[in-house]
């Protein structure tokens, strides 16, 4: 293939995605250095467009950030007025009380959001600042210089044929060059992972580990709709089948979050992790509450699990990662937002200092520093065991040891030390043969609703005409392996009915609706062949939510 030729454009630092951690990492940088070229790509088809959290915030980000955001309008008003933990079995409730939780358990002073909002408005305060931020730019490719360090992007491919080669009605983009690039994709973001690889940056650092996370918004009746109420819950549908739980966060205008989180280390193929989730709004605590009320949207996203000792090296020439890219979830507290913004913010800070300095291209070592020594790694250290606990011994036995851990850690010390998390999750994957397949009840379609219906409401859209993004490495694998072995876990995984068995001619057949994708990444993380991997669509495509 011929040579393609594109045009570049120098900036100071180019952050690829507009999520809290980028959008942080532009504001702390104007902040600094009015005079700095900052440009932010995203590949929504607007800022907040991709983004699915719980969310329940907490400010510490912000604080650091904006220290005034209340006078400017931040959309954070609705505070936790209460909170609620309980252990579900099918019909009943335990409820867990507050007091022996260790305090950073608390949600005083957090606030329930919708994290979309929050971008859209980072947004506007990054812009006012003078950040040029581009959505529908999704940045499909790495560009090297000649030290091999990342010196840029390739953003705003579009029209490829389906083939994924150039055809007559291809733009074939352009170059964005950076003295350093943030990689600010989220989890399993696909350019990090490139870095992660090429630097072999998890070397000497426990596996990443992950869980799916899937969310509806429910408008329901203004009676039962208790503003500021944060409720989590545990055990059933998942029972000893997977690690998990459930979050309810009512927000303003009798909105309610329902979100449904499974560990994606489970290990019976047959698992259906969307199935559990609707199975979930059965149970009384949530069909009373739902009663009535109608579903206004749907999404699904992977959500970093491994925490402290999974988080790669985050540095290479020319290059930074940030938030979730590298994996800054606080498991047991649910949250990455704030870590993320304060990442964003470290990362600035160091760019800002190289460049003064006239460095370019190089390591951001005090990035990391900062990142594994500061307020970040002070918050997930404290709760590094929790999700390995978990992992090794079950929920029950976790609670209890887990609850012992953070309260110690608190104190300053473990009698654990760090645990380790051994296998990934798509090695977790057992053979199908060792494990019972589980019945799920269809859907009602008043509380419960099939995995297409649901997709139509993430209004995720791409073309039919593009190459699929979701590439194959052996594309025998899923019929002559996954499928005698896993019984094709993709069927079940996979949230959004992406992927299919179907009989042709009496053979089975594996069929990619790439088009359904909301790009949540399980497929890249759980395919227990690793043969999957996501790439980047054309910018625009993918999920439209709107207040998630
Ligand atoms: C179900 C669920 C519930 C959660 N609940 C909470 C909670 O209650 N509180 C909390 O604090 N945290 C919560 N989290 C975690 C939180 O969402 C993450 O920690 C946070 O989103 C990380 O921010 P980020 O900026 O690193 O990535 P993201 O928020 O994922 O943003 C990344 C952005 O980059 C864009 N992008 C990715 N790749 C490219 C590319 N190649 N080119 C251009 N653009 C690209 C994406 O479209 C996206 O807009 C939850 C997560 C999930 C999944």
């Amino acid at each position: 293939m011929a040579e393609i030729e594109r045009e570049a454009m120098e900036y100071d630092v180019v952050i690829v995605g507009a999520g809290p951690a980028g959008l942080s990492a532009a504001i702390r940088l104007k902040q600094l250095d009015a005079d700095l070229n900052v440009v932010v790509l995203e590949k929504g088809s607007e800022v907040g467009a991709h983004i699915l959290s719980g969310a329940v915030l907490d400010p510490c980000g912000l604080d650091a950030l904006i220290p005034d955001w209340k006078e400017k309008g931040a959309p954070l008003t609705v505070p936790v007025k209460e909170d609620n933990f309980y252990m579900l079995g099918e019909a009943g409730k335990i409820r867990i009380p507050n007091f022996p939780m260790p305090p950073l358990m608390h949600n005083h002073g957090n606030y329930i959001v919708s994290m979309g909002n929050v971008c859209r408005w980072m947004a506007e305060q990054a812009e006012e600042l003078g950040v040029e931020i581009f959505p529908g730019m999704a940045c499909s490719e790495l560009v090297y210089g000649d030290s091999g360090e990342v010196k840029g992007v390739v953003a705003g491919v579009f029209g490829l044929e389906a083939d994924g080669s150039y055809g007559p009605g291809t733009e074939p983009g352009m170059e964005l060059h950076g003295k350093y690039v943030f990689l600010s994709e989220g989890v399993r973001g696909s350019l990090a992972k490139e870095v992660i690889g090429k630097y072999d940056l998890q070397k000497g650092k426990e596996p990443q580990k992950f869980g799916l996370g899937m969310k509806e918004i429910w408008e329901i009746d203004p009676a039962k709709h208790k503003e500021g109420t944060v409720t989590h819950t545990m055990g059933w549908p998942l029972g000893g089948n997977a690690g998990g739980g459930s979050f309810i966060y009512h927000l303003d205008n009798n909105q309610v979050y329902v979100g449904f989180v499974v560990h994606l280390n489970y290990k019976n193929p047959n698992l259906f992790p969307y199935m559990e989730f609707q199975r979930f709004k059965h149970h009384p605590i949530v069909a009373d509450l739902l009663e009535g009320g109608k579903r206004v949207a749907y999404g699904a996203r992977a959500i970093t699990e491994g925490g402290y000792q999974s988080m790669p090296k985050m540095v290479a020439p020319g290059v930074a990662l940030l938030g979730c890219s590298v994996g800054m979830v606080n498991v047991p507290r649910i949250k990455g937002n704030h870590n993320a913004m304060l990442s964003g913010k470290a990362a600035a800070e160091a760019a800002f200092d190289a460049i003064k300095a006239e460095r370019s291209g190089d390591e951001l070592t005090s990035y990391e520093t900062e990142v594994r020594e500061g307020a970040i790694g002070q918050d997930l250290k404290k709760v590094r065991n929790v999700k390995p606990m978990w992992s090794k011994w079950g929920m029950l036995p976790s609670l209890a040891l887990g609850g012992l851990d953070m309260w110690t850690n608190t104190l300053g010390f473990s009698l654990f030390g760090t645990l380790g998390h051994g296998k990934n999750d798509a090695e977790s994957t057992e053979e199908a043969s060792k494990h019972k397949t589980i019945d799920y009840p269809k859907p009602d379609g008043k509380l419960s609703f099939d995995r297409l219906t649901n997709v139509s409401f993430a209004m995720t859209n791409h073309e039919e005409s593009q190459p699929c993004h979701l590439h194959l490495s052996d594309p025998s694998v899923p019929i002559n392996v996954n499928l005698p072995k896993y019984a094709e876990p993709a069927q079940r995984y996979c949230p959004a009915g992406v992927y299919e068995i179907v009989e042709k001619d009496g053979t089975p057949e594996f069929v990619v609706n790439f088009q359904n994708c909301v790009h949540c990444k399980t497929c890249d993380i759980k395919d227990p062949s690793q043969n999957i991997t996501w790439v980047t669509p054309q910018g625009g495509d993918g999920p439209n939510y709107p207040n998630m």
